[in-house]
Protein backbone atom coordinates (compact mmCIF):
# COMPACT_ATOMS: atom_id res chain seq x y z
CA UNK A 1 0.00 0.00 0.00
CA UNK A 2 1.02 3.25 -0.41
CA UNK A 3 1.99 5.65 1.81
CA UNK A 4 -0.74 8.51 2.58
CA UNK A 5 0.26 11.72 1.18
CA UNK A 6 0.40 14.59 3.70
CA UNK A 7 -1.24 17.88 2.58
CA UNK A 8 0.10 20.97 4.22
CA UNK A 9 -2.78 23.71 4.84
CA UNK A 10 -1.03 27.23 5.72
CA UNK A 11 -1.94 27.99 8.73
CA UNK A 12 -1.20 31.87 9.21
CA UNK A 13 -4.97 33.13 9.07
CA UNK A 14 -8.26 32.24 7.59
CA UNK A 15 -9.80 28.70 7.73
CA UNK A 16 -7.49 26.00 8.09
CA UNK A 17 -8.92 23.24 10.49
CA UNK A 18 -12.63 22.80 8.60
CA UNK A 19 -10.12 20.90 5.69
CA UNK A 20 -9.08 18.32 8.08
CA UNK A 21 -12.29 15.94 7.98
CA UNK A 22 -12.06 16.54 3.99
CA UNK A 23 -8.17 15.86 3.56
CA UNK A 24 -8.86 12.79 6.12
CA UNK A 25 -11.94 11.48 4.24
CA UNK A 26 -10.26 11.57 0.82
CA UNK A 27 -7.69 9.40 2.05
CA UNK A 28 -4.92 12.05 3.14
CA UNK A 29 -3.25 13.27 6.59
CA UNK A 30 -3.78 17.27 7.31
CA UNK A 31 -1.05 18.87 8.42
CA UNK A 32 -1.11 22.67 9.35
CA UNK A 33 1.97 24.71 8.15
CA UNK A 34 3.02 27.86 9.79
CA UNK A 35 7.38 28.10 8.85
CA UNK A 36 9.28 26.55 6.80
CA UNK A 37 10.39 23.84 9.01
CA UNK A 38 6.76 22.47 8.66
CA UNK A 39 7.54 21.59 5.03
CA UNK A 40 9.38 18.43 5.59
CA UNK A 41 7.08 15.58 4.39
CA UNK A 42 4.17 18.18 3.19
CA UNK A 43 3.44 16.71 -0.59
CA UNK A 44 0.96 19.06 -1.18
CA UNK A 45 -0.17 22.61 -0.24
CA UNK A 46 -3.76 23.93 0.52
CA UNK A 47 -3.83 27.97 0.38
CA UNK A 48 -7.19 28.55 2.68
CA UNK A 49 -9.74 31.10 2.50
CA UNK A 50 -9.55 34.18 4.46
CA UNK A 51 -8.17 37.30 4.26
CA UNK A 52 -5.31 37.75 1.19
CA UNK A 53 -3.98 41.18 2.77
CA UNK A 54 -3.53 39.49 5.86
CA UNK A 55 -2.40 36.35 4.75
CA UNK A 56 0.68 38.27 2.13
CA UNK A 57 0.88 40.17 5.32
CA UNK A 58 2.21 37.57 7.71
CA UNK A 59 3.78 35.74 4.75
CA UNK A 60 6.31 38.86 4.39
CA UNK A 61 6.55 39.74 8.45
CA UNK A 62 7.50 36.12 8.78
CA UNK A 63 10.21 36.14 5.69
CA UNK A 64 7.69 33.07 4.15
CA UNK A 65 7.63 34.20 0.56
CA UNK A 66 10.72 32.35 -1.00
CA UNK A 67 10.46 28.94 0.84
CA UNK A 68 6.61 29.34 0.49
CA UNK A 69 7.49 30.28 -3.47
CA UNK A 70 9.97 27.45 -4.32
CA UNK A 71 7.70 24.39 -2.81
CA UNK A 72 5.40 25.66 -4.64
CA UNK A 73 6.77 25.20 -7.70
CA UNK A 74 7.77 21.65 -7.07
CA UNK A 75 4.56 20.53 -5.94
CA UNK A 76 0.59 20.70 -5.94
CA UNK A 77 -0.94 23.60 -4.73
CA UNK A 78 -4.69 24.39 -4.19
CA UNK A 79 -5.62 27.93 -3.54
CA UNK A 80 -9.54 28.75 -2.40
CA UNK A 81 -10.98 31.70 -1.95
CA UNK A 82 -8.33 34.10 -0.94
CA UNK A 83 -5.83 31.86 -1.29
CA UNK A 84 -7.14 31.43 -5.23
CA UNK A 85 -6.15 35.46 -4.99
CA UNK A 86 -2.68 34.87 -3.78
CA UNK A 87 -1.90 32.18 -7.09
CA UNK A 88 -3.42 34.46 -9.45
CA UNK A 89 -1.20 35.97 -12.26
CA UNK A 90 -3.29 39.00 -11.92
CA UNK A 91 -5.26 41.03 -9.19
CA UNK A 92 -7.63 43.84 -9.56
CA UNK A 93 -9.55 45.69 -6.69
CA UNK A 94 -7.11 46.26 -5.80
CA UNK A 95 -3.77 45.07 -7.67
CA UNK A 96 -1.86 43.17 -4.89
CA UNK A 97 1.34 40.86 -5.11
CA UNK A 98 0.97 37.03 -5.90
CA UNK A 99 2.69 34.09 -6.29
CA UNK A 100 1.34 34.36 -10.14
CA UNK A 101 1.30 30.32 -10.75
CA UNK A 102 -2.34 30.60 -12.46
CA UNK A 103 -2.74 32.34 -15.51
CA UNK A 104 -5.95 34.27 -14.72
CA UNK A 105 -6.94 37.60 -13.67
CA UNK A 106 -9.02 37.75 -10.36
CA UNK A 107 -11.06 40.61 -8.90
CA UNK A 108 -11.40 40.34 -5.46
CA UNK A 109 -14.62 40.71 -3.88
CA UNK A 110 -15.59 40.75 -7.72
CA UNK A 111 -19.71 39.12 -6.57
CA UNK A 112 -20.23 42.88 -4.99
CA UNK A 113 -21.73 43.53 -1.56
CA UNK A 114 -25.31 42.75 -1.68
CA UNK A 115 -24.26 39.14 -2.69
CA UNK A 116 -21.12 39.17 -0.64
CA UNK A 117 -21.89 35.84 1.28
CA UNK A 118 -24.18 32.46 -0.44
CA UNK A 119 -24.19 29.31 -0.66
CA UNK A 120 -24.58 27.62 -4.29
CA UNK A 121 -24.22 23.97 -5.83
CA UNK A 122 -21.12 23.35 -7.69
CA UNK A 123 -21.22 19.99 -9.37
CA UNK A 124 -23.66 18.73 -6.98
CA UNK A 125 -22.19 20.24 -3.92
CA UNK A 126 -23.86 22.91 -2.01
CA UNK A 127 -20.71 25.28 -1.63
CA UNK A 128 -20.59 28.92 -0.07
CA UNK A 129 -19.10 31.78 -1.67
CA UNK A 130 -17.83 34.37 1.40
CA UNK A 131 -16.66 37.70 -0.26
CA UNK A 132 -15.49 35.74 -2.83
CA UNK A 133 -13.36 36.54 -5.64
CA UNK A 134 -14.38 36.72 -9.43
CA UNK A 135 -12.33 35.17 -12.26
CA UNK A 136 -12.48 37.68 -15.09
CA UNK A 137 -9.78 36.06 -17.73
CA UNK A 138 -8.21 32.39 -17.95
CA UNK A 139 -5.07 31.77 -20.10
CA UNK A 140 -4.78 29.14 -22.34
CA UNK A 141 -3.39 26.73 -20.42
CA UNK A 142 -5.68 26.88 -17.92
CA UNK A 143 -9.00 24.29 -17.49
CA UNK A 144 -12.33 25.47 -16.19
CA UNK A 145 -13.96 22.39 -14.23
CA UNK A 146 -16.74 24.47 -12.83
CA UNK A 147 -18.18 27.65 -13.56
CA UNK A 148 -21.19 29.72 -11.73
CA UNK A 149 -23.23 32.64 -13.12
CA UNK A 150 -21.04 32.03 -16.42
CA UNK A 151 -17.31 32.69 -14.66
CA UNK A 152 -15.18 29.92 -13.64
CA UNK A 153 -14.69 29.49 -10.16
CA UNK A 154 -13.21 25.65 -9.81
CA UNK A 155 -9.70 26.12 -12.46
CA UNK A 156 -6.75 23.99 -12.61
CA UNK A 157 -3.46 24.49 -14.85
CA UNK A 158 -0.99 21.26 -14.06
CA UNK A 159 -0.68 20.64 -10.93
CA UNK A 160 -2.04 23.52 -9.46
CA UNK A 161 -5.84 24.08 -8.32
CA UNK A 162 -8.10 27.23 -7.16
CA UNK A 163 -11.88 27.52 -6.18
CA UNK A 164 -13.01 30.78 -5.60
CA UNK A 165 -15.62 29.32 -3.42
CA UNK A 166 -15.18 27.25 0.12
CA UNK A 167 -16.26 23.39 0.03
CA UNK A 168 -14.68 22.66 3.41
CA UNK A 169 -17.11 24.58 5.27
CA UNK A 170 -20.06 21.95 3.84
CA UNK A 171 -20.27 19.32 6.84
CA UNK A 172 -20.14 16.47 4.12
CA UNK A 173 -16.85 14.46 3.78
CA UNK A 174 -14.87 14.37 1.51
CA UNK A 175 -16.19 17.60 -1.12
CA UNK A 176 -15.50 16.57 -4.90
CA UNK A 177 -12.56 19.39 -4.48
CA UNK A 178 -10.79 17.61 -2.04
CA UNK A 179 -11.18 14.08 -3.65
CA UNK A 180 -10.40 16.03 -6.73
CA UNK A 181 -7.11 17.60 -4.82
CA UNK A 182 -6.07 14.45 -3.31
CA UNK A 183 -6.40 12.56 -7.08
CA UNK A 184 -3.93 15.45 -8.61
CA UNK A 185 -1.32 14.36 -6.24
CA UNK A 186 -1.34 10.85 -7.39
N1 LIG B 1 -12.37 38.84 0.11
C1 LIG B 1 -11.25 38.07 0.56
C2 LIG B 1 -9.95 38.59 -0.04
O1 LIG B 1 -9.98 39.43 -0.86
C3 LIG B 1 -11.41 36.60 0.25
C4 LIG B 1 -12.56 36.01 1.04
C5 LIG B 1 -12.44 34.56 1.38
O2 LIG B 1 -11.36 33.95 1.32
N2 LIG B 1 -13.54 34.00 1.79
O3 LIG B 1 -8.90 38.15 0.29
Amino acid sequence: MCKKKTIGVLALQGAVEPHKPHIEQAGAQFKTVKKSADFRGVDAYILPGGESTTMLNLINRFALWDDLAAEFAKKPVWGVCAGSILLAKTVKNPSQSSFGLLDMVVERNGYGRQIDSHHDEINGYNVSFIRAPVIDAVGPGVEVLAEHEGKPVWVKSGNIMATTFHPELTLDFPSPMHRSFVDLIG
